[in-house]
């Protein structure tokens, strides 16, 4: 794809498509046409959008364009899901995942080439930052997903219900793209999703989620991963610049703001000998006494640039069960699509790595198994204080 100015008909929300149309002077129920020959019919040639006149067709065919990420993959795996590879104008390449379930289809879709906040337990993170995608690129996933399931027949139902914000990339470092094709999913004339359908996971961008009630009312899951700000800011730099009181603080009040009454998920990446200690259960029960939430646990998934492992399922089992009994609801996320590299934390594929973090981070590595060696006590983000005395 090259660049171009001319506006893309398939990354235009309404409000911007009713701008676009004012602008030419046309009547703004344009705006929904266009909406729902691109993201309910699936139809991205202009000379079959029948409705609108065959001037206005001419004249949106030489001062616009319609055009989406390319596919380059499509994994499946036996147990039905999806991994497919979209190369992105930037020349990298994301991934999105589709993972269906009984009465439900997950679409888990990317927001940035790669991640500049370098969470040590994530693969995108080792990645570094490549680029932010367009609102078409973002959006785009979710049309080619309906294009490659069916969705676009207009028989049955919708292939994919759900949407998570849990690709790659920190969707709220890519804000205003992100809430443009957020309006898009949500949209009755595009994908209608609803807004209990659509959640961002963000690793605690405090001011973005400041300005989120602005923009949007879609649901927020937060990447919280520790019970205290030591062991955050070790695993999640950006604990460093925006600790976990102000995270808790930011997110109630995102969801004091909705009408309705719904809860955040608090995601809880559990790493074996990291923060997955009976303590650190009972220390994340008090943390969030105060804010009425869900919590779900999602055992580490390994891949080559990491040395963390997963816990055992009688330690997952253990810190569910303290949870529980503090009176948390909280699910356990099952490992899907193992077999074509998509779950959580994985989406890495063979991208470049354009910062080349990932051979910092095996430089790191060797020098402290140098140093191991030689009987110098290492720290690094697996030391954790806290569970060293407990242990003792
Ligand atoms: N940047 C956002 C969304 C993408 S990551 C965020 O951090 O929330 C989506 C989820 O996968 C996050 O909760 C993240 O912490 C988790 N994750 C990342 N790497 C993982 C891994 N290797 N194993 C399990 N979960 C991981
Ligand atoms: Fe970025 Fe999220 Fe991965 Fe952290 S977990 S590096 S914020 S994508």
């Amino acid at each position: 794809m090259t660049a171009t100015r001319k506006p893309n008909l398939a990354g235009l929300s309404l409000a911007k498509l009713r701008a676009l149309f004012a602008e030419a002077g046309e009547k703004p129920f344009r705006a929904e046409q266009i909406l729902k020959w691109i993201h309910q019919r699936g139809v991205l040639d202009i000379d079959l959008m029948t409705d609108i006149s065959k001037d206005l067709r001419e004249k949106l065919k030489l001062s616009t364009e319609i055009s989406l990420p390319k596919i380059l993959e499509d994994y499946e795996s036996e147990d039905g899901s999806h991994k497919w590879i979209v190369e992105v104008a930037s020349g990298s390449r994301v991934e999105m995942v589709f993972i269906p379930e009984s009465g439900r289809g997950t679409l888990c879709i990317s927001s940035q080439a790669g991640c500049s906040l370098d969470c040590s337990f994530c693969a995108t993170g080792k990645q570094g930052f490549n680029s932010n995608l367009t609102v078409a690129e973002i959006v785009g996933q979710l049309w080619w997903a309906n294009s490659q399931l069916g969705g676009f027949h207009g028989k049955t139902e919708r292939p994919v219900s759900n949407v998570v914000m849990m690709g790659m990339g920190e969707p709220l470092l890519n804000f205003d793209n992100v809430m443009d094709a957020l309006s898009i999913m949500m949209d009755d004339c595009a994908y209608g999703l609803s807004k209990r359908k659509v959640t961002i996971s963000t690793s605690g961008v405090v001011p973005a989620i400041d300005r989120l009630k602005d923009f949007t009312d879609a649901s927020l899951a937060i990447s919280l991963h520790a019970p205290n700000d030591e062991l955050r800011s070790k695993i999640m730099p950006i604990n460093n610049k925006y600790p976990i009181k102000e995270l808790l603080r930011s997110v109630q009040s995102y969801m004091d703001s909705l009408p309705d009454k719904r809860v955040p998920v608090i995601e809880y990446t559990l790493i074996a000998g990291v923060n997955d200690h009976r303590q650190h259960a009972r220390d994340l029960a008090v943390l969030l006494e105060q804010l009425p939430c869900k919590i779900n646990l999602i055992p580490f998934n390994p891949f080559s640039l990491s040395d963390y492992r997963r816990p055992s399922s009688s330690s997952i089992s253990n810190f569910r069960q303290i949870l529980q009994k503090a009176g948390y609801t909280v699910t356990v996320r099952t490992t899907r699509a193992d077999d074509i590299g998509a779950a959580c934390g994985q989406l890495v594929g063979d991208v470049d790595d354009q910062t080349r973090r990932s051979d910092r981070h095996k430089r790191r590595h060797a020098q402290s198994e140098s140093a191991r060696k030689d009987g110098v006590k290492v720290f690094d983000s697996t030391d954790n204080l806290a569970v060293a005395a407990d242990r003792l």
